[in-house]
């Protein structure tokens, strides 16, 4: 018989840790915690093959899990001593929803499941409150209605203003027993007329509901958008947890709370977390209540409120304890949630905690040094992409500003942007080119997208992790959160700070590490390379084997990529070099030009330009490979697109204006990613890649000579579809090499190759072998050509397609799942077969993505070459990618 369900409790359990796909990692995590022998309350697990089963059966149950449900459910019955359903002394149970891997669009949490007219004395017998009871019973018809029964949670919301109102209280807290039990009657009523049946009574019924409840919120939109943002398959699953309740809104001696067994936004050793006294779960979350501090330490600090550490000492301790042993089980931070009833404490959760990069960067070097982690270990702790955050810029600490009040800092980061105070318009003015911060009260699951498109966000109210925070951790946003003093109206679209009102047009400025709020733009600097980021980076260089270049032209870019630690260029795009001022209308002039005799004069004037570019980039690179791509664009490019600049055009290069249209005319291409470009305009036109051979000959011959050290230019041709296009070329290039070093009289190592982009290259590389001494896969027109989009389509029909899966992911992230890895792998074959020792790399914008890279890895490819803010999340990729072989 199939188990479908895995109990847990009382020191021991079905499950363990490593069953995180059949049990969710919430499931896991309990089991796990149980057999450790931690103080989690007995419960059990509807295991994420129950999930699959509902989907491939029309919604339907396996016939043996209502028998296995009952036995699990009687196995905490007397565990606890309490039976579901009994009036005297009733079981009350939470249902939880669990995936494999985290998933905040799904159905959170139901709590205080078993209420019902009769059980809810019995519950206020047993605490000595009957407040508390009534107060546990609103709250599951709420929370139950809500996520359940799918009854708009302001109708609660609003009843509940009404009572306080009424009633004259300020607190939920206030309420009075009658007050709480018409509160009741009211809840019931908004669910019978909201969904036209009665509130279920029976609590048989009502655990099936919740149960179901989790199963359909899977495929709800919001998941699937999740999924997709997260690359997260849907034939996971999720599992469903239920397990006996404990209270943390029994009293003044009870609690609830969430912690990390260290700080999530800087990394720091320091136990990190908020509780609230008399309260349950979700108090803590959903930001309606803000929250104490764990520690003295945090109390001393921003936080308001005692902590929990001065409030209930003897808890405390036993917390601490926990967080210890967890840590070293786990080798890893924890991000725990405990409850404790009447002083005694329970943990109900356990995971890896989310953190930011830099607090990513800092836990994984700190363990390493507590000897909790291997070097291997610690370097696939670090997601590459996130990297990303610790190299762009913070706040100049010079700058001046205007701070209009303070927050929590929530996401580390500083950014500037104008305000949307809905998720879809920060989405909208998003994909418009704008940049904005979204400014909400607080956020829920809703505002996932908004919060995806915006720069940064900030709420009024919420705790350090609460939603907003939470979400923007795991995304790398800036956020400040809580920030008390802002009142946010979203249907005005106004945000009033004391006297000061900001609407959609104007800019603010926030800073996620230190809880600042500021008006306008404030600058920013560079930030700091060194410390933890070059250990990590040293171990992740000695683990990887693939190579990391840079994509650079320009000396700016260049001084950053070998900051970040480049180890050559794999492309020097020259087209830029033609674009300045002086050089642009010679440029024209010799696309003008009626003859070759005219685009050699005009070329001649551009040489002395390139060549000195060449030699600036060969020094800075100091002898390490750097590989130029001649001219690439079509010709149109350079010319001009209005009668204005046609006119000037016509006097500068001192052609009849007709004539200079109708040249701009024939080279204009429809499509500019086809055509006449790239080597065949090489073909056609030869004094152009002459100039520019020369040109890098010239330099390179310089350099060697002024450095003493060897130079070895790498001369790419782009655009090759046939080999004959580089035999002809190679021999023209091959020509002005051995001009320029007769002239000069001394010998230049070169090489020679081409680009990968046109899908025939690939498919006859072999041939074209015989005249590349290396291959470099340009990735961004081979995805083009290959799945013929562009890459503005991505944005577009693109959105549908992948909500639809027609398309299995964007086709510009991963190059194994777009197919464009196959072409990729028949390339490298047939070049290696013509030429052994052909040297193959990547040089399109897949260079610098994770998953292309860990391809890369498998392919065999010799080294990756991306932008240069991409080099320190290749170097890491790559690291990652030796690992996972071994
Ligand atoms: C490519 O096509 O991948 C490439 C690197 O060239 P470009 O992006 O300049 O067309
Ligand atoms: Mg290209």
């Amino acid at each position: 018989m199939v188990q479908w369900v895995y109990r847990f409790g009382d020191g021991s359990a079905d499950g363990t840790a490593q069953m995180k796909q059949l049990l969710g990692g919430k499931g896991a995590n309990l089991a796990e915690m149980a057999s450790l022998g931690l103080p989690v309350p007995p419960g059990f697990t509807v295991t994420t093959e129950v999930c699959s089963y509902y989907y491939a059966n029309g919604r339907r149950y396996p016939d043996e899990l209502s028998a296995q449900v009952m036995g699990a459910l009687e196995a905490i019955e007397s565990s606890m001593g309490t039976s579901f359903g009994d009036p005297a002394n009733p079981l009350l149970v939470s249902v939880r929803s669990g995936a494999p891997l985290s998933m905040p669009g799904m159905m959170d949490t139901v709590l205080n499941l078993g209420l019902n007219d009769q059980t809810v004395e019995g519950l206020a017998d047993r605490a000595d409150d009957p407040r508390f009871a009534y107060d546990s019973y609103r709250r599951f018809i709420q929370m139950y209605g809500d996520v359940v029964l799918g009854v708009d949670h302001h109708l609660f919301e609003d009843a509940l203003d009404a009572a306080k109102a009424k009633g004259g209280s300020q607190l939920d807290t206030d309420l009075s027993v009658d007050q709480l039990k018409t509160l009741v009657k009211t809840y019931k009523g908004i669910v019978k007329s909201s969904t036209g049946q009665p509130f279920p009574d029976d609590p048989l019924e009502q655990l099936w509901g919740a149960v179901g409840a989790v199963f359909s919120s899977w495929m709800t939109p919001r998941a699937v958008t999740y999924r997709r943002l997260h690359d997260i398959s849907a034939a996971l699953g999720t599992a469903v947890n239920v397990q006996a309740m404990v209270f943390g809104n029994m009293g003044m001696t009870s609690a609830t709370g969430v912690t990390f067994t260290r700080n999530p936004s800087t990394g720091e050793r320091a136990y990190y977390g908020e509780y609230l006294v008399n309260a349950q779960g979700e108090d803590v979350v959903a930001g309606i209540r803000t929250p104490q501090p764990l520690t003295k330490v945090m109390a001393d600090g921003a936080m308001l409120g005692k902590s929990l550490e001065e409030v209930m000492p003897q808890s405390y301790n036993e917390l601490v304890n926990v967080f210890e042993r967890l840590e070293r089980h786990y080798k890893d931070m924890q991000d725990i949630e405990f409850t404790v009833e009447r002083n005694k404490l329970y943990i109900l959760q356990t995971r890896n905690g989310k953190r930011t990069a830099p607090a990513a960067l800092k836990i994984a070097v700190a363990m390493v040094e507590e000897g909790l982690l291997g070097r291997e270990e610690a370097v696939v702790r670090v997601q590459p992409a996130s990297l990303d955050q610790l190299l762009h810029p913070t706040l100049d600490p010079k700058a001046p500003r205007e701070v209009i009040t303070r927050g929590l800092p929530a996401s580390p980061g500083a950014v500037s942007g104008r305000l949307a105070f809905d998720a879809d318009s920060a989405e909208q003015r998003s994909a418009a080119g704008e940049g904005v911060i979204l400014v909400r009260t607080e956020t829920s699951p809703d505002d996932i997208h908004g919060m995806h498109a915006a720069r940064g966000i900030l709420t009024a109210r919420g705790g350090m992790t609460s939603h907003a925070a939470v979400v923007a951790r795991g995304m790398g946003k800036p956020c400040v959160c809580g920030a008390g003093d802002l009142e946010v109206r979203s249907d005005a679209k106004t945000l009033r700070v004391g006297s000061l009102t900001f609407g959609e047009n104007d800019t603010l400025t926030i800073d996620g590490g230190d809880g600042t709020v500021m008006s306008g733009v404030v600058p920013t600097v560079d930030p700091e390379l060194s410390g933890d980021f070059s250990r990590l980076m040293e171990w992740a260089d000695t683990i990887r084997t693939l190579r990391v270049r840079t994509n650079a032209e320009t000396p700016e870019d260049v001084k950053t990529a070998l900051r970040f630690g480049a180890e050559g260029i794999g492309l020097c795009r020259t087209e830029h070099m033609f674009f300045e001022e002086s050089r642009i209308i010679a440029m024209r002039e010799m696309i003008l030009a009626a003859d070759v005799a005219g685009r050699r004069a005009a070329l001649a004037k551009i040489l002395p330009f390139q060549r000195a570019d060449f030699v600036e980039i060969f020094q800075l690179m100091g002898g390490m490979p750097v590989t130029i791509r001649l001219l690439d664009p079509p010709l149109h490019e350079f010319l001009p697109h209005n009668d204005d600049e046609l006119q000037k055009v016509a006097d500068a290069t001192h052609t009849p204006l007709a004539r200079v249209r109708r040249r701009t005319s024939e080279l204009r291409e429809a499509n500019p990613m086809l055509g006449l470009r790239g080597c065949r305009v090489g073909v056609l036109f030869p004094e152009v890649y002459e100039m520019q051979a020369r040109a890098i000959f010239e330099a390179a011959h310089d350099v060697q000579k002024a450095s003493g050290q060897s130079v070895i230019p790498e001369v790419m041709v782009p655009l090759i579809g046939s080999a004959r296009e580089l035999e002809i070329l190679k021999a023209r290039i091959e020509e002005v090499a051995v001009a320029v070093a007769e002239e000069r009289k001394e010998k230049l190592a070169h090489h020679i190759g081409t680009m990968i982009e046109v899908p025939r290259a690939a498919l006859v590389a072999e041939a074209i072998a015989e005249h590349a001494e290396f291959f470099s896969f340009g990735t961004n027109d081979l995805t083009q050509m290959a799945l013929g989009l562009s890459r503005d389509d991505s944005g577009s029909f693109m959105d549908a397609y992948l909500r639809e899966e027609i398309f299995p992911a964007d086709p510009f992230q991963s190059l194994d799942v777009t197919g464009v890895g196959k072409l990729i792998e028949i390339a490298r074959d047939g070049g290696r077969k013509a030429r052994p020792n052909i040297k193959v790399g990547i040089c399109g914008e897949h260079g610098g993505d994770t998953q292309s890279i860990f391809f890369c890895h498998r392919a065999g490819l010799d080294y990756v070459s991306c932008s240069p803010y991409r080099v320190p999340i290749a170097r890491l990729a790559a690291a990652q990618a030796a690992l996972q072989k071994a």
